[in-house]
């Protein structure tokens, strides 16, 4: 069989167990049927130290080149990651500085399975969450008083104006903050979002609390409708999907009570709250991918969970482990597929899908790593290793191709 060929995409390898398990991905799943075409950076941590870092930056400026990357789960390094890995500095992480270099927002999304349930019986579909992870709360200022006093909100212009408000007379202790966000970034976060409705074709909702913050949430509101009638409504209208703006507490009613197969997006802090809620009733972090868009249009794939620390030390002392690659592998599909979906490329699209398919019907047939055989509620589940998984995917996979 002749390999599918394609163009470049960025590929980021990285830490631990996901970093042994990208390369069991590469050279059993992916190397036999497509000409890899991928301009190789390696986030993992030793080499992220030798170039100071600046790994992390080529890679994010290589997928604005690009356009489509693919990334491995990275170690994030804390006081303990220094000690262990005999770094030179506390790096950041490499996330945060592809996201600061795209300025772009993330789509987290669960891989459903018949077979695990979501915990909201309603839910049928994948329900994507848009965190916009920048300001309000993240970087508020804030000041205990403990004694009586006036709290004032105060800007002063760069050419001098001042606008003051009382926010409250103390006559006893008591708590003050003060938040803020960008037009600029509020504005990548809405054209980021309808682009992601746009390329997966699901409607958009977002939500804020407007009737309280009559400025600030109201400027969010107002920002992306203007962005959408725009810049965006002709394209929803032909795809036939909608945007809908509704209070984050009707939002809240409504996610619990639909059927799923939408992107919600969300503040700052109602993405924190709202995805780690929807991910919990979906089932498994294991089963979660993740995206980030930029607002001129490139994309880079990842899963959702990080190293898996715990099984890489079982790892290092000769244990098989039963480490789920499956949100890994989507990732590289969805890679894939995105370039091809960019080139016209359609036997790449196809070798995605069936890829996909074939790590779902493996589960579906009862084969699956332990972390989900704990969720399953069909008959018999059997708990494969790593190794053994990935091979019974590639089984399902040649069937595919055959
Ligand atoms: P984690 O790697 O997501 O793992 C936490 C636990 O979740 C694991 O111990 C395991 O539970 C379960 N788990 C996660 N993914 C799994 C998978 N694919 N298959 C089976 N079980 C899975 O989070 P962490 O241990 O808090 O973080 C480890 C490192 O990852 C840290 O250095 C952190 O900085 C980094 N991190 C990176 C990213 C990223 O690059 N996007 C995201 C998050 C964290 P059991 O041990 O109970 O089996
Ligand atoms: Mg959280």
């Amino acid at each position: 069989m002749e390999k599918i060929k394609m163009n470049k995409i960025v590929e980021m390898d990285g830490d631990e167990m996901t970093r042994i398990i990208w390369k069991q991905i590469k050279d059993e799943l992916l190397s036999p049927y497509v000409e890899l075409n991928t301009e190789y950076y390696d986030l993992g941590l030793p080499y992220r130290d030798e170039t100071n870092d600046q790994v992390s930056i080529d890679a994010g400026e290589a997928i604005k080149k690009y356009h489509v990357g693919v990334k491995c789960a990275t170690i994030t390094p804390n006081a303990q990651r220094v000690e262990e890995y005999k770094l030179k500095e506390m790096w950041k992480s490499p996330n945060g500085t592809i996201r600061a270099i795209l300025d772009g927002t993330v789509f987290r999304t669960p891989i459903l399975v018949s077979g695990i349930k979501p915990t909201v019986r309603t839910w049928k579909e994948p329900i994507t969450i848009a965190r916009h992870a920048y300001g309000d709360v993240y970087k508020a200022s804030e000041i205990r008083n403990t004694k009586p006093g006036k709290a004032e909100l105060v800007f002063t212009s760069a050419d001098g104006e001042e606008e003051r408000l009382t926010i409250y007379d103390f006559e006893c202790g008591g708590v003050l903050q003060g938040m803020y966000n960008k037009d600029t970034s509020i504005e990548s976060f809405a054209h980021s979002c309808f682009k992601y409705a746009i390329s997966t074709k699901q409607d958009l909702w977002f939500s804020t609390k407007d009737t309280i913050s009559k400025k600030y949430d109201q400027t969010f509101k107002l920002i992306f409708e203007d962005i959408y009638n725009k810049k965006y409504k002709e394209e929803f209208e032909k795809l036939g999907i909608e945007y809908f703006y509704t209070l984050i507490d009707d939002a809240v009613a409504r996610v619990i009570r639909s059927k799923g197969g939408y992107i919600w997006a969300c503040k700052n802090y109602d993405g924190d709250v709202m995805s780690d809620m929807v991910s919990t009733a979906f089932g498994s972090l294991a089963m979660m991918t993740s995206v980030l868009v930029s607002p001129d249009g490139n994309f880079e794939y990842e899963a959702a969970h990080g190293t898996v620390t715990r099984h890489y030390y079982r790892y290092l002392e000769g244990e098989k482990t039963s480490t789920n690659p499956v949100a890994t592998i989507f990732a590289w599909t969805g890679a894939l597929r995105k370039r091809g979906e960019l080139d016209g490329n359609k036997e790449l699209m196809e070798f995605a899908d069936k890829l996909d398919k074939a790590c779902l019907d493996t589960i579906e047939s009862g084969r699956m790593t332990k972390d989900l055989v704990g969720l399953w509620e069909g008959s018999e589940a059997v708990a494969l290793t790593t190794e053994e998984f990935i091979m019974a995917i590639k089984a399902e996979l040649d069937k595919a191709m055959a």
